[in-house]
């Protein structure tokens, strides 16, 4: 063991691996197919902004196009662009674009304006995602956490899909401080209730009801929780024309504020066409082939979830290479913790930012996608405690790996990187065998960073000595003020069996469920 871990330390520090080299300039990405063009030293030259030709003045609108209301307030970004408000009503007279819809203001600033929107920023008027109070899959916290909002008044309310009862509903509302929370279920004949007394077609005219008159209520529904701007999605990519095409001219990105020095170069708060802010790594040159890079961002910038940081743009053609991705104000998760201490985190809100990192690696997960060095430092932190999961798929392409042609190439990490030992699967120590359940081991060491604020893992252990330990199955004891059952969760993490761990999936929906209490709080409100 000592041997084999010594021998693997030593190839850590001292990788001189071969580099694998495509052996055409074009090559087809095994995993998905996709043509990946590599620079010649000519083209490296050659600025690929803007990357899509700029629309012609605004089209003819076509008559007679769908009518959209606005979810959220949007900033135009670029001059194709319409800023709107939420609640604007916006005609689409062209959804071909995809991600972004050429629209037409109805109402609000750029009333009669054609321009590009975010697709998922509108939703059709009268349908039921349009309506203010709808806060579709909004998790019981959540819900809670944005009724609290300071701009909120008693009588403020929505309604959530039921995160316990899927395909059911409740209703969220403020009185005096707290939230109380109602189901609404259904009768046979589809009427909606919360209570059996009286039923209603629709939610809307459920609504209306109970803003009359309380009847039963806590309190009488008096206006929609306000969404504030911290609730607006992120678009597809930075604008419609580099959802596609990703190169960007890095003139069109203003670097600002430093947030913080990773182990590949420094990262920059940024400014993107003067109007977006935006998080932009910079690689110290040297650190990776251009072309393994640009493979792996292929693959990354396809992956797309709530709880993944979201690549917008790279600029490749010349050194520091950018990778533009979104920025999340509260930097890294490590830092985060690390900081408070627990003088303001509660142990739901520890419970609940692991649950949105499982929830980012169930979807990794579905995609049989390797993050490959999950970790408190690679988890990075926006407003409310939204965590997000960042640099997936990086470690990848700074380490070598054997999964290409090159059989004789070992799976090792550049020379100079280090290696995260303490996160590390015992497998993937042992035998460079990374997979998803290696993920979950490093998961497990992730749930201990934030149930300790930010400890290092195997307090007082050298790498070495951790792995020793580990090898004789002893494994780190329940933290202080841990719950018995989340520990056991970090215990299943670390079964030396791989397929003895739990999924992402399951992971996901164990720590969720800490917090599916709904059935206690209509209890209270036992009438209903
Ligand atoms: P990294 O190179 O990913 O290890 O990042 C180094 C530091 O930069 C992190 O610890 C964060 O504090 C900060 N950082 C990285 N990415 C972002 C981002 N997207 N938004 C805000 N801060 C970031």
């Amino acid at each position: 063991m000592r041997k084999m871990l010594s021998s693997c330390l030593h190839s850590i520090a001292s990788c001189c691996c071969k580099k694998w080299k495509p052996s055409e300039d074009e090559e087809r990405s095994e995993k998905d197919g996709t043509v990946i063009k590599n620079l010649s030293a000519s083209e490296e030259r050659e600025p690929k902004y803007p990357s899509r030709p700029l629309p012609d003045p605004p089209a003819p609108v076509k008559p007679g196009g769908e009518v959209y209301v606005a979810l959220y307030d949007y900033s135009a970004r670029t001059e194709q662009d319409l800023s709107f408000n939420a609640g604007d009503h916006l005609e689409v007279v062209d959804k071909s674009p995809g991600e972004w819809w050429v629209a037409r203001a109805l109402t609000g600033v750029s009333a009669s304006q054609q321009g590009y929107i975010p697709a998922n920023y509108v939703a059709p008027v009268e349908s039921l995602d349009a309506e203010p109070w709808y806060f579709s899959d909004t998790k019981r916290l959540d819900a809670e956490k944005m009724l609290l909002a300071k701009w909120n008044q008693s009588g403020a309310f929505l309604i959530r899909n039921s995160e316990g009862r899927k395909g059911e509903l409740s209703l969220s509302v403020l009185d005096q401080g707290t939230v109380k929370h109602y189901k609404i279920p259904k009768l046979d004949n589809g009427h909606y209730y919360i209570s059996k007394l009286k039923s209603f077609p629709t939610l809307k005219e459920l609504v209306e009801y109970y803003s009359r008159q309380a009847e039963g209520l806590c309190v009488r529904l008096t206006e929609p929780c306000k969404k504030g701007q911290i609730m607006a999605p992120e678009t597809y990519g930075l604008s419609y024309n580099t959802v596609d095409i990703w190169e960007i001219d890095r003139k069109s990105i203003q670097l600002s504020k430093k947030l913080g020095t990773g182990q590949f170069g420094e990262v920059y708060q940024g400014l993107w066409n003067g109007t977006t802010s935006v998080a932009v790594k910079t690689l110290k040159p040297g650190t990776m082939d251009t072309s393994d890079f640009l493979r792996e961002a292929q693959l990354m910038k396809k992956l797309r979830h709530p709880k993944l940081i979201q690549l917008y743009a790279v600029c490749t053609t010349e050194e520091p290479i950018y990778i533009i991705t979104e920025l999340m104000k509260n930097g890294s998760l490590l830092d985060y913790l690390q900081k408070d201490k627990g003088t303001s985190l509660r142990i739901s809100d520890q419970i609940e930012m692991s649950a949105q990192v499982a929830s980012g690696m169930a979807y990794l997960e579905s995609q049989n996608y390797i993050h490959r060095d999950l970790a408190a430092r690679n988890v990075l932190v926006g407003e409310n405690n939204i965590c997000k999961v960042a640099d997936f798929g990086l470690a990848r392409v700074f380490m070598k790996e054997n999964e290409y042609e090159d059989e004789d190439c070992v799976y090792e990490p550049k020379e100079g990187t280090k290696f995260p030992v303490k996160w590390t699967a015992p497998e993937a120590i042992n035998g460079n065998r990374y997979t998803i359940k290696s993920d979950v081991w490093s998961f497990g060491i992730l749930l201990y960073e934030i149930m300790t604020f930010g400890q290092m893992p195997y307090p007082g252990m050298s790498n070495i000595q951790a792995v020793q330990w580990l090898s004789k199955g002893h494994r780190m004891a329940c933290p202080p003020k841990c719950p018995k059952v989340l520990h056991d969760i970090m215990l299943k993490c670390w079964k030396e069996n791989e397929s003895d761990r739990p999924t992402f999936e399951t992971l996901q929906w164990q720590l969720e469920d800490f917090f599916d209490l709904d059935t206690t709080a209509y209890d209270d409100s036992s009438q209903y």
